[in-house]
């Protein structure tokens, strides 16, 4: 499942974050998940379930892998 993700992705949760975003860049794949809050910038980790429980769509997809 986690292999459709890339850094640098666009991800939507279903729930927003306290600032009231709900757009997030992926920053970190593995074991665990970094993904950044486009509005307030906060990072957050979460183990790899717990990421794809949350993810709604893929909002936009990385350009590039460099
Ligand atoms: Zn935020």
């Amino acid at each position: 499942m986690s292999a459709e993700y890339r850094i640098g992705d666009v991800i939507q949760t279903r729930k927003p974050h306290p600032c009231g975003n709900d757009k997030w860049t992926v920053i970190r794949i593995g074991a665990d998940f970094k993904i950044k809050c486009l509005k307030c910038s906060r990072i957050v980790m979460l183990d790899r379930e717990t990421f794809l429980k949350r993810v709604k769509k893929i909002v936009q997809r990385a350009d590039n892998l460099s």
